[in-house]
């Protein structure tokens, strides 16, 4: 029996493993077979960071029809540490808690299920490093 594709792929989304061009050395997750900069097939896998903060984010209020039962939901563009962005989900934590610059780290949540064919999807979401009541927000 085979898994599922979208569990196949959880140990290398959980790792955060994207992949690095080695023609431009452009680094991006989730991995592709082509670099999104240059078009170079020539890449290697890489794992990054857990951990980043914050660059910019908003609250989805309107979303597709996949998401609908999950509206509102924070989405955020987290630079990772060592330079690499990547556009997620946030959790644990409310709308109005969130600022440019909070520190994340990623944690794999459920994303979405499936009524009909009974699939739970999961993803890497990012959740506040420390609890936000702490920090000053600037
Ligand atoms: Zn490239």
């Amino acid at each position: 029996m085979r898994l599922p594709k979208v569990w196949r792929e959880i140990p290398q989304k959980y790792r955060l493993e994207g992949a690095i061009c080695k023609n431009c050395n452009f680094s991006f997750f989730p991995p592709r077979t082509v670099c999104p900069n240059c078009g170079s097939r020539e890449l290697h896998s890489q794992s990054f960071s857990h951990r980043g903060k914050v660059l910019s984010y908003t609250n989805i209020k309107k979303p597709s029809s996949d998401f609908e039962t999950y509206a509102p939901y924070p989405v955020a563009l987290v630079e990772l540490l060592g330079g690499t962005n990547v556009i997620c989900q946030l959790t644990d934590c409310d709308a109005d808690e969130i600022f440019i610059g909070m520190p994340v780290e990623a944690v794999l949540r459920r994303l979405k299920e499936d009524g009909e064919a009974g699939i739970v999807y999961y993803a890497i979401k990012f959740r506040p490093l420390i609890r936000t009541e702490f920090l000053t927000k600037k």
